[in-house]
């Protein structure tokens, strides 16, 4: 199935320089989930709509997730337009994005994040996609890296920020850094943050039986790496 079938062009205004750019829409069919990896990664069939989730303002150089795109502060929009503007160099409007140019699509989200002073947790959500889409590439040195700076901006968020995060609630939240700790081989860490999704009893079902089985997960991986 050719990328016609599932993606679409349409037009937007950006939030930062106000001119009409060209960006792809996901159509609805393109969403067939197969399966969900343990820290919330989607596995879909045919078609992986992860790869098309930055738009880039082809004008100004602002780069963002589809779904924060629009919503950046006045504040923000100076950043990108007194520190990104003036280097940027247009670039083609990109007609079929593979996994590369995913990950660099996402970088200069990263950079057009961090230069706006985005949330924390929108600067997780982008390194945790990151390491998401090396994780489809098969390079996991690359995919730790990202989950290490996700984590540590997850963290920051946990503490300076209000839920919920990104549509994720407290316990959901609790539960991801432990899953990331886990990954990172921070049994011990990982550990007291699921304790934490457990014993507090809230959030969803799914989140709190996720929490469980992890927890159990890593304490069969506390005993071996003991042994
Ligand atoms: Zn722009």
């Amino acid at each position: 199935m050719s990328n016609e079938y599932y993606i679409y062009e349409k037009n937007v205004e950006c939030p930062v320089c106000g001119n009409t750019i060209t960006v792809y829409a996901v159509k609805q069919k393109a969403y067939v989930v197969e399966s969900r990896d343990t820290d919330f990664c989607v596995r879909y069939k045919d078609f992986n709509p992860l790869l098309y989730d930055v738009w880039i303002c082809q004008f100004c150089g602002y780069a963002a997730q589809k779904n924060t795109f629009s919503n950046i502060t006045y504040k923000r929009a100076q950043f990108i337009q007194q520190h990104i503007t003036p280097k940027w160099v247009a670039r083609e409007f990109e007609k079929t994005i593979d996994y590369e140019k995913a990950i660099s699509r996402f970088k200069l989200a990263l950079i057009s994040a961090q230069i706006s002073k985005a949330k924390a947790s929108e600067v997780a959500g982008l390194c945790l996609k990151i390491a998401w889409t090396y994780r489809f590439m098969g390079e996991p040195e690359k995919e730790k890296t990202f989950i290490a700076h996700a984590l540590d901006k997850y963290l920051e968020a946990y503490d300076k920020e209000r839920f919920p995060l990104e549509n994720m609630d407290e316990a959901t939240v609790t539960y991801l850094i432990g899953e990331l700790h886990r990954r990172l081989g921070n049994f011990e860490e990982a550990v007291v943050w699921f304790s934490k999704v457990i014993n507090s009893r809230v959030g969803s079902e799914r989140v709190q039986k996720l929490a469980r089985e992890q927890w159990h997960l890593v304490k069969e991986e506390l005993k071996n790496s003991a042994s």
